[in-house]
This record gives structure tokens, sequence and C-alpha cells, in this order.
């Protein structure tokens, strides 16, 4: 075990795989982005097969590579791409690639050549987000084109889809107007002459609270690794789905020391103790991904408690306050430090680092890392290896089996 680390469970990757695609009733493609979105492309992916999904996600065009080379065989799509991107190493795995512009579909076409095969092409439609996606008064040309490519041999299209620029607010009525949006184009591919296997367009909150988007796949990523996409949103729905969080960011406690009372604590003493108290160092910082605007605001869970942070979060470290000396358990220094956790026993989220933070915990899970390492584990095939932090102060119950890093 290592003096911070990221641990993943793969278990809980695998189970909210398997349970999103019972909820939503359609395949899934599991959204792996990011690293996983910090948990890690490969592992994830494993993990979320296991689980059941049909598709994999991903960006970029090296995301996609990553996971062919890793031994993923099935369906993957991948859904940025430049320009200077070379696409043919991606047509020639078998990758399907999105394309939004009569550019892109040369670029495609010209990858085709080199790759001596024909590729597995996407649509991709603005529906209102304005971000990537052909915009309407392109559609029917685009879908022309890509019509007479799949009737010339050059591909096939395999699927139209678009992304909800809302659906973490559920009752938007944006939502509303993208699903009827995206029938619009849908329409003009029908008229076009294609038959996509796949049409698209709910990611986690969507897939999660609105039956009317599912199409033919959901797309899910924060939802895979068991944060919730709309906090705080028809919170019944998302307890009655019975997801976990995979990922715990744990440390030692480096030191444990009382102050007197008017010391101030950390870079710009912006927090000086009331009373004498007794602080813990908790030796990880921005640099490993956690916000230096949760300075002050944050919590860790130390010794069965939530402890706050105390002042500035510096680069390397962060102190916490572990209460007035004599009061309460106290942990010596060697103590397991649960920064955010599933929260089950009591410690913080990933969203309580989001709400301390001033951003969402998809940040908070993708920006750990820095120096930690990060470590899969499997709390159902491997329960040894899997952090149980125990409300003794010093002990330590977590076995390295020496599994993963
Ligand atoms: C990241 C992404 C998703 C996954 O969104 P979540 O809200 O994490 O489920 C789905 N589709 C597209 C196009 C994305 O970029």
């Amino acid at each position: 075990m290592s003096r911070a680390e990221i641990v993943v469970d793969l278990a809980a990757i695998r189970g909210n795989a398997h349970r999103l695609r019972e909820h939503a009733g359609t395949p899934l493609m599991a959204v792996v982005k990011a690293d996983g979105y910090g948990h890690g492309l490969v592992e994830s992916a494993r993990a979320a097969r296991e689980g059941g999904a049909a598709w994999l996600g991903v960006a970029t065009i090296d995301e996609a590579l990553a996971l062919r080379a890793a031994g993923d065989e099935g369906r993957v799509l991948c859904w940025l791409t430049v320009p200077a991107d070379d696409l043919a190493p991606v047509v020639a795995a078998g990758i399907d690639v999105s394309a939004y512009t009569l550019a892109e579909l040369d670029q495609v076409a010209d990858a085709v050549l080199r790759a001596g095969r024909p590729a597995r092409l996407q649509i991709k439609v603005d529906t209102g987000l304005s971000r990537g996606g052909a915009t309407p008064d392109t559609w029917a040309a685009v879908m022309r084109a890509a019509r007479q490519g799949e009737t010339e041999g050059r591909w096939r299209v395999t699927g139209v889809w678009s992304h909800l620029s809302s659906s973490d607010e559920v009752d938007d009525p944006a939502n509303d107007e993208q699903e009827k949006v995206f029938r619009d184009a849908l329409a003009v591919a029908d008229r076009a002459g294609l038959r996509p296997d796949v049409r698209h367009l709910a990611n986690s909150a969507a897939a999660i609270h609105r039956p009317s988007s599912r199409f033919d796949l959901v797309r899910c990523g924060i939802s895979l690794y068991g944060v919730d996409p709309a906090p705080g949103v028809r919170a019944d729905v998302w307890d009655g789905l019975g997801l976990t969080a995979a990922m715990t960011v744990r440390a030692d406690l480096a030191l444990v020391k009382q102050v007197e009372a008017g010391a101030a604590v950390s870079y710009g003493r912006r927090w000086t103790a009331p009373a004498p108290t007794v602080l813990g160092l908790v030796p990880i910082g921005y640099a490993d991904g956690l916000s230096r605007v949760a300075s002050n605001r944050a919590e860790v869970w130390v010794a069965g408690e939530r402890r706050p942070v105390r002042g500035t979060i510096c680069m390397d470290q962060v102190v916490v306050d572990l209460g007035a000396p004599g009061v309460g358990t106290k942990p010596e220094a060697g103590a397991d430090v649960l920064v955010f956790g599933p929260g089950t026993r009591g410690e913080p989220t990933a969203q309580d680092w989001a709400e301390a933070g001033d951003t969402i915990a998809y940040e908070v899970v993708t920006r750990v890392g820095g120096r930690m390492v990060r470590r899969h584990v499997d709390s159902e095939r491997d329960p040894a290896t899997t952090p149980e932090p125990s409300d003794d102060p010093i002990a330590d119950p977590i076995v390295d089996q020496g599994r993963g890093r």
C-alpha cells in the first residue's frame, strides 16, 4: 500500500454496468474516455464488458487504439478527431468513427483507401448543444454523401447520434426540444436511405431519467463509475438504481501535532485556531488533483470521523483538524485517511469534494492523479484487497496483495 493512492473497485464498475443496462432496457455503451474518468481506461473497459457493455465509447483515436491494443475486440466508437489524425489504423481496427461534415467524410474515405477495408461510420448531428455534430442546414447533404459512400462500398453507416446539453436538468424543456430535433435528423437519414444499427442520444442522466431519450443505445460515463450525474434530482430513482462509487482516494496521515490557540494554518494564514487543537497532515495536494478552491471547505475521514480541512490546500499537502486535545478519538501518524470514497463508512464523496471545490464530481474524479498510485481491486473476487478503513485510529487494515498498482 502506498502513501497516497487511488483505489478503484472493479466489482463496482462491473455491477454498475449491469444495473444501468437493466434499468435502461437497451444495450449499453460504457464511456471510458479520459482514462476511464480517472479509473483506468483498460481496466474500466474490461470491467464494463464483464457487466454486459456491448459498446465502449471514447473521445480520441489514441484511446480507441489503446483498447484494441489491450485486446478488446468488441464495438468501440470514437468521436473526436482532428484533420491531422490518421484514421487508417482506426478503420483497420474495426473501430466506429464519427463524422460531422463533408470534409470529415473525405478524411474517412482517404483512410479507407489506405486501410484496405470499409469503415464503420456514425454520423453525429447537432441537435442544440452547438458543440460537435452536423448543423441542421447540412444534414441533407451529409446524409446523402454518407449514403453515396455506402453504396460505393467505402463504409457502412452504423449509427446516427447526438448529445444533450441539459440532461442533468431533467425537466428542462431543452431536452424535449433536442429529442424532437434528433427525430427530425433521423427522418432525414432515413430519407437518404441510411439504415443505422444504432440511433443514440442519451448520456448517464438521460439514460437514467428520460426513457424517451434512450433509442437503441445509451452512452453512460459518470454513472458507470457510480457517481450521480444529476445530484439532488429525483434522488429516489438514483438511490433505487443501487450503483456504487468505484473510486476511493486514500493516504497515510503524515503527522499529528497539537497547536495552541491563535496558531495560523497554512499559506496566507487563512485559518487561525480559536482554541488549542490537534492537526493532522495529509500528504497530497493540488498537484495530486485536489482543488485549491476546496481550501477551508472540504473534509476528509480519519479515525471514524469527518475532519475539516483547515487553511489553504497546498501543492503537496493538506492540514486537517482532528479536534480539541483530549476530546474524542485521536489518530496517530500513519493512520488511514479517506479523502473521498463511496461514502458507505461516512467518508466524504466525490460529490462532497465537488461542492467544496465549486465544480462537478466529473471533474473531481478525472483530475485526481499526480503522484498518487492507482491500484485496482475487486471487492467481489478478491475482497481482501479492498479498502475497509477501520475505526481503529492506528491499525492499518488494508492488506496489500501486490495486485496491480
Ligand atoms: C462524455 C460523453 C458521454 C458520457 O456522459 P456522462 O454524463 O458521463 O454519462 C456521452 N456521450 C458523449 C458524446 C460524451 O462526450
